[in-house]
């Protein structure tokens, strides 16, 4: 099993690692910063050595990192990864900006997704009682209280007794190790969940919501964009 770097530091967007395995249209390494979709949040891009990283999947409880190519690669290699780190930031602001969504609209949680240049969750509530700019306002008030954000791990058990910390039902933390992550924004949110978030709130910078929208009668879309 590969070590997951990006869970303990998100902010590592270079690393040296070894070729494990070469697979048709990729590789698994003994440790990589690249993450693979899942939660809702789009897979990692980037390079390993001269080879370009178009796509991250996990690929049993490894990780496949999909190459543009993969003439020349070999098992044993030692190469240097280096994430498109522009993009994975904008991910984590929005993926940061999603938690803070979240505790601002008190609805059941019934999905969501973060891509780099939009990000949503879909609420079970009242289409009236989304208002944009009072949502807005709050989003952006929390952004600028500039909370730290910290994580933990509890065990599956722990979690199993606190089944409020599971937020978003369509989007289940990742289990199979025992273990899972919280993610905490004191006094404002506290989740399980395996994204990369930003140290900060205030790193996430001034958003707007750019529309709401009814996707059916238990999914009312709330999308947020960089302003
Ligand atoms: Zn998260």
């Amino acid at each position: 099993m590969a070590e997951l770097l990006f869970r303990e530091d998100p902010y590592l967007r270079a690393c040296e690692a070894t070729v494990t395995a070469v697979l048709e249209g990729g590789v698994e390494l003994d440790r990589t910063i690249f993450y693979p979709l899942g939660g809702g949040q789009a897979a990692d891009t980037g390079r390993i050595a001269d080879w370009r990283v178009i796509d991250t999947r996990k690929l049993g409880d490894g990780v496949l990192h999909v190459l543009e190519k993969t003439e020349g690669i070999a098992v044993g290699m030692k190469v240097a990864l280096e994430l498109d780190w522009e993009r994975r930031h904008r991910l984590m602001r929005f993926h940061t900006a999603l938690h803070l969504l979240g505790a601002v609209v008190k609805a059941p949680v019934t999905g969501g997704r973060i891509a780099e240049d939009k990000a949503h969750l879909d609420f079970d509530i009242e289409m009236e009682k989304l208002v944009k700019d009072e949502i807005e306002t709050r989003l952006n008030h929390l952004i600028s209280s500039c909370y730290e954000t910290s994580a933990r791990w509890i065990t599956d058990a722990e979690l199993d007794a606190r089944p409020e910390l599971v937020k978003t039902m369509s989007v289940a933390p990742p289990r199979g190790e025992g273990r899972v992550r919280l993610v905490e924004i004191p006094g404002v949110d506290l989740q399980a969940c395996g994204g990369t978030h930003v140290r900060n709130t205030g790193e996430i910078g001034r958003l707007a919501v750019s529309r709401i929208r009814s996707e059916g009668k238990r999914n009312k879309r709330v999308t947020l964009a960089l302003a």
